[in-house]
């Protein structure tokens, strides 16, 4: 579903990502974890072409993301992403959010694309928050109608940058909670975290990584009782 081959990432002069090496199968949940500066969010914005690999390869659902614009509209509307910061559109309400990417993006109708809209805000749990902006709702209310505004437009893949670093942490569990059950569904899942609750839950395997490298990728229960790399072990007595 998605394969990274010796993918090589530089800004400027510092390399971000040095041969990073990954395939994720249909409906794997895998999380991704690792020190701040790591390259964590610089890989998965690959994935969706935020951001541009400069050497290797990367495949996604079949498409090789290279230069040519086509390919990379096909990824956006099958990988969805969701951001530490919700990004929502402040001057829209939430149902509006939801239908603005079916109305614009996949030419659908008002009338189906609102109701594909609150089909997902059922989904998240806040069907009783379609009329309302987004400034008047809790952050963990925003956040799950990021993550219904991302399943609007049903794709395959859904990525997760840190989606509950922002939230306090009486809203973090009713966030994980959206993301467990979509994990449920079988939705392959690319999710940055260090909700390592969730990550025993949820995670097929768990990627660690250090200074821009995958240094180690397991099962939670292989991870979380004997990683290999003494990397991944200090990480894991400071956050656990
Ligand atoms: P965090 O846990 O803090 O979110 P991360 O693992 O997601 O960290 P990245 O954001 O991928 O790390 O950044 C990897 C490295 O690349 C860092 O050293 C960062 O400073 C650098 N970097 C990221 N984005 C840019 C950019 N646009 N320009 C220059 N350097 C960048
Ligand atoms: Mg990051």
């Amino acid at each position: 579903m998605i394969a990274l081959r010796d993918v090589c990432k530089f800004y400027g002069p510092f390399q971000a990502l040095t041969d990073v090496n990954l395939d994720i199968r249909q409906g794997e949940r895998v999380v991704v974890c690792g020190p701040s500066g790591s390259g964590k969010s610089t890989m998965i914005r690959c994935i969706n072409r935020l951001e541009e690999h400069d050497t290797g390869s990367i495949i996604v659902d079949g498409v090789e993301l290279d230069e040519e614009t086509r390919n990379i509209r096909a990824v956006r509307q099958d990988v969805g992403m969701v951001f530490q910061q919700f990004n929502l559109f402040p001057h829209l309400t939430v149902l509006e959010n939801l239908t603005i990417g079916p109305i614009r993006v996949r030419r659908m109708g008002r009338a189906q694309a609102e109701a594909l809209g609150r089909k997902f805000l059922d989904r998240v749990h806040i069907p009783e928050q379609a009329d309302k902006y987004p400034a008047q709702l809790s952050g963990g209310q925003q956040q799950r109608v990021a993550i219904a505004r991302a399943l609007c437009m049903e794709p395959r893949i859904m990525l997760f940058d840190e989606p509950t670093s922002a939230l306090d942490p009486e809203m973090i569990n009713e966030v994980l909670d959206v993301m467990v059950e979509l994990a449920g569904t079988g939705m392959t899942m690319v999710v940055v975290t260090h909700e390592m609750g969730f990550a025993r839950k949820v995670a097929d395997r768990i990627v660690f990584m250090e200074a821009g490298r995958i240094v180690e990728a397991a099962p939670p229960e292989k991870f979380f009782s004997a990683p290999d790399s003494e990397r991944a072990r200090l990480f894991l007595n400071q956050i656990l």
